[in-house]
Parts: C-alpha cells; sequence; structure tokens
C-alpha cells in the first residue's frame, strides 16, 4: 500500500516552499501541479490518503492542497491529521462538495481555507501568495512587536501566544485573526475588513470561514485560561477584542 511517489517537481526559485497537492483525479492535478511548478514552488503530488501522509513525513509542506474525495479515506480525516502533524502548514481544501456541511466539516477539521471545484487557477495562485505571504508578521504589524493585554502576549515577529506565560499554539490564520483584534482592541472590525486582512485583499463570498476561525480561536484560549469573551460578536457587524478586567 501507498509508497508511490507520484511526482516530485523542483521550482526554479531558491526557496524552500514545499508545498503539497493531494487530488486523485488526474485531469486536475496534473495542470494544477505544473501550473505551481512553473511558478517556481517545489511540488508533491499525491494520489491517495496514504502518499499524502508519507510524502508530509518525507518533506514538511509549508502548504497543502487538499480534495476531500479521496479513494482511500475520507479528506476530512486527513485533513485532521496533517494539520495535528504538521500545525504550522496551511492546508486549502478544493472540494467539490460544495454543501455547507463539509465546508465545516473541513474548517473544523482544521483547514485555513477552502475552493470548490471547479475553481480557475489564477484565483488559487492568488490565494496561495495570500496565505503564503502572511507567514511572516500579520499586516498592519512589525516583525519584532509584542502585543500584550492582560494574561495575553503576542510576538508578531516570532506569532508565538502566550497566556499567562503558557504558549498557545494557534494555526496562521488564526494568529493574524488574533493579532488583528488585539492590535485594534476596543474597535468594532466589520466582517469584511478581516476577510480582506487577514485572508484575501480581494474576498468576496461566504464569510463562514471567519466564524469557525472565531469560535475555535476562543476555545483555543478559553483551554489556557483566557476568557473567551474577550472576542466579542457584533451580530451583523462583526467582532471586537475587549481588554478582560483585572
Ligand atoms: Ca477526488
Amino acid at each position: 500500500m501507498g509508497g508511490l511517489v507520484r511526482v516530485i517537481g523542483v521550482g526554479t526559485e531558491a526557496n524552500d516552499l514545499t508545498l503539497l497537492v493531494v487530488e486523485d483525479d488526474e485531469a486536475i492535478g496534473r495542470p494544477l501541479t505544473s501550473t505551481l511548478i512553473a511558478q517556481g514552488f517545489d511540488v508533491l503530488w499525491a494520489l491517495t490518503a496514504a502518499e499524502a501522509m508519507e510524502l508530509a513525513e518525507m518533506e514538511p509542506p509549508v502548504l497543502v492542497l487538499l480534495d476531500l474525495g479521496l479513494p482511500d479515506r475520507d479528506g476530512v480525516d486527513l485533513c485532521r491529521d496533517l494539520r495535528a502533524g504538521y500545525p504550522s502548514a496551511v492546508i486549502v481544501v478544493l472540494s467539490a462538495r460544495a454543501e455547507d456541511m463539509d465546508v465545516v466539516m473541513g474548517l473544523e477539521a482544521g483547514a485555513d481555507d477552502y475552493l470548490t471545484k471547479p475553481f480557475r487557477l489564477p484565483v488559487l495562485l492568488a490565494r496561495i501568495r495570500a496565505h503564503l505571504r502572511r507567514q511572516g508578521p500579520p499586516p498592519g504589524t512589525t516583525a519584532g512587536e509584542v502585543l500584550t493585554v492582560g494574561h495575553l502576549r503576542l510576538e508578531l515577529g516570532t506569532r508565538r501566544v502566550e497566556v499567562t506565560g503558557k504558549e498557545v499554539t494557534l494555526r496562521p490564520k488564526e494568529f493574524d485573526l488574533l493579532a488583528r483584534l488585539v492590535a485594534g482592541r476596543g474597535q468594532a472590525v466589520t466582517r469584511e475588513q478581516l476577510m480582506s486582512q487577514v485572508w484575501d485583499e480581494h474576498w468576496s463570498g461566504s464569510t463562514k470561514t471567519l466564524d469557525m476561525h472565531v469560535s475555535s480561536l476562543r476555545r483555543k484560549l478559553a483551554e489556557h485560561g483566557e476568557d473567551p469573551a474577550t472576542i466579542v460578536t457584533l451580530r451583523g457587524y462583526g467582532y471586537r477584542y475587549d481588554a478582560p478586567e483585572d
């Protein structure tokens, strides 16, 4: 079982950004991987979930493009395992199943973003670049800057988050979202502002991704003893970060 390395395309750019494509449909996988390689990325292509785990172990990916309909295993389960094994990787789900429940399940399983098939390659490339750009300090902040509110401490340059001195492991978008809210603490931010600043400057469409990230952020902060009510939902508008009472 498994063990088949389908494609290892080594990009031309001198970077160490390995993208893992998990797609069993060759009619989609072939043009997708060759486009990514032409763009200078190092690309690994898995046709099955088993291959995906094997390739990820060989070369930990910075970003995974994950088809949910795989022959050997449910893509949502694979997503959960990839998330657990590679906490800092960006996972973008590619799925023909546009139903909300699948999207929600994908995000609960740790995906950072999703695109429904059929998608246009330029759109996907723009999305990938936006995700990889955001691996540095969050937009509108400076590397080396540290935000401290109550028990919460965010080091923007190293993307480290602590609650009362204990590190909280956040996904890239959760970190960006928290940094954006904490940097503008006390101020209401609209859903559209958050989507465009944290996800994609040309975002249009569902903001369900945002709600999923807020709820997992609240859960992770609460697990570390932070009051989840510091992230206030403004119904029909957006969110606001309130500094906790001392
Ligand atoms: Ca498929």
